[in-house]
Parts: C-alpha cells; structure tokens; sequence
C-alpha cells in the first residue's frame, strides 16, 4: 500500500453521463473507508484552476447513486489546455495537498490528466491521477464499457418507443437523432433495440439511396406502414435527411432530435454497479501506488491501464453490429 497516499481529490469533467454520481460516491466511500481524506473539486478542470473545492465525507455522498447529472458540477476548461493554466492547477493540488486525483470523465478528461501529471513531473512534484471513463458516446478505447451509456440508450429507446405507438396509428416515417458526433454506439444499439428501418452512423458513409431509400422501399414491400431512421448526429442532421426522403418518396416525415434528454435520468443497475466498481478500483489503484493509470472494463473484467498507453487505443464499432441490424429489418 502506498505510504504517500494521505489526501486526493475528486472531480467529474466533460460531457456529463448517468452514473456518475455513483462513481463519485464509490471513490469517496472507498477513500474515506482506507483512511484517505477527501476532497471534492467543483466544475472539472476549472475548479482545479480556480480553487473551487470543499472537504468531502461519507454524507456528502449520501442518496446521490440513483441520481442522474453529476453534484460535483462538470465543464469543460478552455484555460487547462495551456501549460498556464495547468500550472494554476498545480498549485490548487499543492495548496490543498493532493497526493492523487481521480478524475471521472471522457477521453478529453483524460488527455489533460495526461497533460497535467507530465507537467507535475517536470515541475519535480509528486502528484498521480487516475481516470475513470464516464461517457455517454462510450467511445474510450481502452474500455469495453463507459459509464453513462447504458441509461441513455435505454432512454432513447423509451422515447423512440413512444414515438413508434404513434407513428404506427399514423402509419408514419419517423427520423429519430440521436447523440454521437463521432461514434455510432449509441444509435446502433438503439437502432438494433427498437426495431429501426436503417441506422446511421459516422463509421459507414451514407449512401441515401441504398442506406435509406431502398431499406424504406424494401419494409413497404414486406408490408410495413411505418418507419423508424435512427440517424447519430455524425452521420447527418435528422431535419436534412427527413426532408431527403420527403423529395425522394413523397412520404412526409416526423423529425425528432432527442437531445439532452440522453444525458439525463436516474442511472440503470448496469451503471451503477459500474460506476460502484471503477470507483472503487481507482481509489484501490491509488492505494497500490499505481499512477496515471484509466480504468476499464476488458472480458466483463475490470482493467487498469496505464494512461499514455490507454490513451493510444482507439475503438472500433463493430461492423457485425450493423449486419444484425440489416439482417433483422424486413424486406420485401
Ligand atoms: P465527452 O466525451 O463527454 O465529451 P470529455 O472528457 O471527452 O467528455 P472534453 O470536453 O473533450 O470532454 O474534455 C474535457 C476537458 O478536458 C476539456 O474542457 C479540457 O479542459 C480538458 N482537455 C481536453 N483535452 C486536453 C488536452 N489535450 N490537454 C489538456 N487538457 C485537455
């Protein structure tokens, strides 16, 4: 166990996701539990820059793991990309004398984790952060699983449930867009989960006519009356496409954009025990002296990873995905 580990700090950064509070809770009850003391740093990087924190104990935690959103406040920090900035940050640490810092957030977060411990070194300071992936994209790759997206995929597809009753009594066209400016997670699983005519996504490139047009035609001929197009934002704005396939079949579509309702609601049991179980890996990383490391899920086992290395892999959707949803729509 780790001599020097006596104070850290925690905070929650970049896009906000369901879940976590619960791996807020998890670390600083796991902190507090192995005789750390804990420090609860407001607003991401900013806070870190600007002094913003407050003494955490075990009640600071308490009734928040089935809360959404995050009480920790996150943001995102313009000022933490510039060495100034960081250095600001670093004085925040020493000033309130953090040994580790577990920062719960995206790959953005972790970048300037990165950013910070290598400064830290070069400064001759001791100070070592440990990443928790928290995001509803899940797009992180050195983990299978991010916190936050199984509960926005389930409230998208509560939504997209609502929407089809109606659809199907109108016997309609929806377009449904869903979040994902880079990755086509959360719109794939969605789409495989309602049902949907055809997905797109950032990692195919559209071809409107085979993509939409045909699969539309193709669920006409096999006797569908309505239809569902999932679209992740990366790969187009519902509106445009809705008003595409307006011109090319004279079918008059309903367009809906979910928004941030996706980041929002009560976390699933997937991501609160998720959350419960990266929180209290970090804190134990940190325990074991281990430093700059991102934890994650690998073969439903929980991995941690060092941060450089992490911060390398890259993730890929599986395309097979894809061929299930094509194989399940029907065609004429
Ligand atoms: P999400 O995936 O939900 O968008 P994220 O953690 O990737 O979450 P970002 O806005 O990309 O969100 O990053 C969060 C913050 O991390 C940024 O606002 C910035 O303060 C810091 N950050 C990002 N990249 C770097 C970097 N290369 N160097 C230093 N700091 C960075």
């Amino acid at each position: 166990m780790s001599e020097e580990m006596k104070r850290i700090g925690i905070l929650t950064s970049g896009g906000d996701a369901p879940g976590m509070n619960a791996a807020v809770r998890a670390v600083v009850r796991t902190a507090l539990n192995n005789g750390l003391e804990c420090v609860g740093i407001r607003r991401g990087w900013s806070g870190l820059i600007n002094g913003d924190f407050f003494p955490m104990d075990s009640s600071s935690v308490n009734h928040i793991i089935n809360k959404g959103g995050t009480i920790l406040y996150t943001a995102r920090c313009a000022e933490f990309l510039d060495a100034e900035g960081r250095t600001r940050a670093i004085a925040t640490c020493k000033l309130l004398g953090l040994d580790g810092i577990v920062a719960i957030g995206g790959d953005g977060t972790f970048r300037g984790a990165l950013a910070l411990s290598r400064q830290v070194a070069e400064m001759g300071q001791k100070l070592v952060v440990v990443g928790v992936p928290a995001t509803i994209d899940n797009d992180i790759g050195c983990s299978n699983y991010t916190i936050g997206f199984d509960t926005a995929c389930n409230t998208a597809i509560e939504c997209i449930d609502k929407l089809r009753d109606t659809m199907q009594s109108h016997e309609r066209c929806s377009v449904v867009e869903v979040m994902g400016r880079h990755a086509g997670f959360l719109a794939l699983y969605v789409g495989i989960s309602v049902g949907a005519t055809a997905v797109l996504i950032p990692e195919h490139e559209v071809d409107f006519q085979r993509d939409v047009v045909e699969k539309i035609r193709q669920a006409r001929l096999a006797g569908t009356t309505h239809f569902m197009i999932v679209v992740a934002e990366g790969a187009g704005s519902a509106v445009e496409i809705g008003a595409r396939i307006h011109e090319a079949i004279g079918i008059d579509p309903r367009v809906t954009v979910l928004g941030h309702i996706q980041r929002g609601g009560a976390p699933t049991a997937r991501d609160r025990e998720t959350a419960s179980r990266m929180g209290y890996e970090a804190v134990m990383a940190l325990l074991a002296g281990k430093g700059n490391r991102i934890i994650g899920t690998r073969d439903g086992r929980l991995t941690d990873m060092d941060m450089e290395e992490a911060l390398a892999m890259e993730k890929k959707l599986e395309m097979y995905r894809y061929d299930v949803l094509e194989a399940l729509t029907a065609k004429g």
